[in-house]
């Protein structure tokens, strides 16, 4: 499969989630890079993002809570190009009742090749690089050979046209 190329623009659109026992990591970390995050978009799930707003003083668009739909709305908005980065400060030593999303979350991230830091080390690494303040290109694969797979031999071969995003 060849690459296409995905322009991230000089403000990122970021996604910022953290779960219940790493939200004050997450807030300490915002709170020292407030002025490198100042430019940039910020999303949060529900709780997340009203601590962040509260703590920060910068607009944060809220999504819903993670529990409750926020973390596939954020994994939704990266299929749609609408996050382009993500903090995820997720809790490797709690189970948590939307596992399956936070894995999911996860798994899309990868499949759009967009930077995602799952800890604070990482998200100084990636705030300080000089790529967070210039335009960037991301190499997606070029999913159209998927898409356009044939369908021979489906069951109901017409509902697969669908989809084109
Ligand atoms: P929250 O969700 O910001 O609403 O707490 C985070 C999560 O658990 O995914």
């Amino acid at each position: 499969m060849t690459d296409r190329k995905i322009a991230m623009q000089h403000d990122k659109k970021i996604g910022l989630v953290a779960h219940d026992n790493k939200k004050k990591a997450l807030v300490e970390w915002a709170k020292f890079n407030r002025v490198l995050l100042a430019h940039h978009e910020l999303y949060a799930t529900g709780t997340t993002g009203k601590i962040l707003e509260r703590e920060l003083g910068l607009r944060v668009h809220e999504l819903q809570s993670g529990p409750l739909g926020g973390d596939q709305q954020v994994g939704s908005m990266i299929a749609c190009g609408q996050i382009d980065f993500l903090i995820f400060f997720w809790d490797p030593l709690e189970p948590q009742p939307h596992d399956p999303d936070v894995k999911a979350l996860l798994r899309l991230a990868v499949v759009w090749n967009i930077p995602v830091a799952c800890n604070r080390a990482t998200a100084d690494f990636m705030i300080s690089s000089p790529l967070m303040d210039s335009p960037y290109d991301r190499l997606v694969p070029d999913y159209e050979v998927y898409r356009k797979r044939s369908i021979e031999g489906f069951e109901g071969a017409d509902e697969f046209q669908g989809g084109d995003a």
